[in-house]
């Protein structure tokens, strides 16, 4: 769906290499197969084995990087970020990696998640003197690290990533090494690839396939990679480990193309479709999606019911960040920049519309009565996931319990707020057996938290109020 009309934005992505001569090329192509889990900021660091440079800024990896800042990150060895800003707000402060210096030497970290004890852990430091430069909560490992000072850095990050709680995959840089940790329940994809003899490692297995990398295996809940010129050396920071990854990544951030933990994502998304179909048994004309991750999903409804599936919505693709937007009213006169309707294709139809999810509605409410404005006779709105009812405190914005329509709503009343003939939620169960990860772990070692409420964390008392309050 069209993340940026109706409130369900990516977090993050990032992405490493170890020993390749070219690590800033790799890296902006990794960053640039990574851009759809955020566009609002980028950054690489690299280093040579005695230094780390960098750039960083507000915009698209395409719009920061060219060949001649590229030229000046020199090294075998880099990390890189996109950001979508959640915790902390956004900010060229907040653009990540962030890159601290000291007398020992300096160290660059990039983040990808929420840690839901962080303003707790930045008081505390605070009160013990500490001086943060951002409001991102990624510096809190970094300040964590730097105060256990007199062991060898291996045994510090170990030490800070058993203080922080929440969604976490860290790539970390110093001159000498390249440390790529996950959290103890593995919230946020991570894998791990070869490229000749270099090391990559990123948040999707996509950024392997642009820079011709083979997948070596996905990083495991409460895993700590080391590689450095000694090779790769593997540890666990916990032994309180179990899996609850982001079944969102499944349904709507990751790409199609990505595999997550041994499942393509497209194929995911085509069997939740398969579901769908036998869970609503909408008799109609076409199925059509929401683009994008609907795609894939009303290719499966369509498979299964034997309905044509047709490009029923067209999304504008170079609607870029710096265009401008049109007003309220030019909006409710009808301007559409984002999503047109096909007339051609669902004038005088009964329309099947396929989403990923709803989060406030009006998104939903704009499709469906774009679809009529262009003939639709019916329109059914058919939903790969059960209704998100909570907010997620792991780095994906889902806005406040308030703001969530599905909170305060059943799917009758959301039926008649956005306007639709029918509407159908899949079920949890039909879901999880559709994504069809294995039964070792409770929910299939998915996290479902904002549709049941269960977090498969500890919240923190701050955490909650920072999302209440936005
Ligand atoms: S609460 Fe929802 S969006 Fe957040 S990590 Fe869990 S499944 Fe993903």
């Amino acid at each position: 769906m069209l993340a940026e009309l109706r409130g369900l934005n990516e977090e993050c992505g990032i992405f490493a290499v170890w020993g390749h001569e070219d690590a800033a090329r790799i890296t902006y192509y990794g960053l640039h197969s990574l851009q759809h889990r955020g566009q609002e900021g980028t950054g690489i660091i690299t280093s040579d084995g005695k230094q780390l440079s960098g750039h960083k800024g507000e915009g698209l990896v395409s719009e920061m990087f060219n060949e001649q800042v590229l030229s000046k990150l020199i090294g075998n060895a880099a990390i890189g970020h996109v950001r979508y800003a959640t915790a902390g707000g956004g900010g060229y402060e907040n653009v990540q990696p962030l890159l601290f210096h000291s007398q020992t030497g300096s160290m660059a970290l990039a983040h990808n998640g929420n840690l839901v004890n962080a303003n707790l852990i930045k008081s505390i430091l605070e009160q013990q003197g500490s001086i943060f430069q951002t409001s991102s909560d990624t510096e809190v490992l970094a300040h964590l690290i730097r105060r256990n000072s007199g062991w060898l850095l291996k045994d510090r990050v170990k030490s800070a990533l058993k203080q922080i709680e929440g969604a976490f995959a860290y790539v970390i840089l110093t001159e000498k090494e390249l440390m790529i940790a996950l959290d103890p329940k593995g919230l946020r994809p991570l894998s791990l690839g070869k490229l000749g003899d270099a090391y990559v490692a990123a948040s999707e297995t996509c950024a392997f396939d642009a820079i011709g990398a083979e997948f070596i295996r996905d990083i495991l809940p409460g895993e700590l990679l080391i590689i450095n010129d000694d090779g790769l050396h593997l540890e666990f920071f916990t032994e309180s480990r179990d899996e609850a990854i982001c079944t969102m990544e499944y349904i709507y951030f990751s790409r199609p193309d990505s595999n997550l933990q041994g499942i393509n994502v497209h194929t995911a998304r085509k069997n939740l479709g398969k579901r769908l179909a036998m869970e609503a048994g909408i008799e109609a004309d076409v199925v059509t999606a929401v683009p994008d991750s609907g795609v894939s999903t009303a290719i499966g409804y369509a498979e299964a019911s034997g309905i044509p599936y047709e490009l029923g919505l067209i999304k504008n693709r170079y609607v870029g960040r710096t265009f401008i937007q049109p007003s309220q009213t030019l909006r409710e006169q009808g301007v559409k920049m984002k999503l047109s309707a096909v007339r051609g294709v669902v004038e005088g139809k009964r329309v099947i519309m396929v989403d990923d999810s709803i989060v406030r509605g009006t998104t939903s409410k704009r499709i469906v009565a774009m679809l009529k404005a262009a003939g639709a006779v019916e329109v059914h709105v058919v939903i790969s996931s059960p209704p998100i009812k909570y907010p997620c405190f792991y780095g994906i914005d889902t806005s406040t319990k308030e703001e969530l329509i599905a909170h305060g709503h059943s799917p009758e009343e959301i039926r008649q707020l956005i306007g639709a003939d029918s509407l159908t939620f899949l079920s949890t169960e039909g879901m999880l057996e559709a994504i069809g990860r294995p039964n070792t772990w409770k929910n299939c070692g998915q996290c479902l938290a904002c549709f049941t409420g269960e977090y498969p964390t500890e919240l923190y008392p701050d955490s909650l109020q920072y999302y209440y309050q936005k």
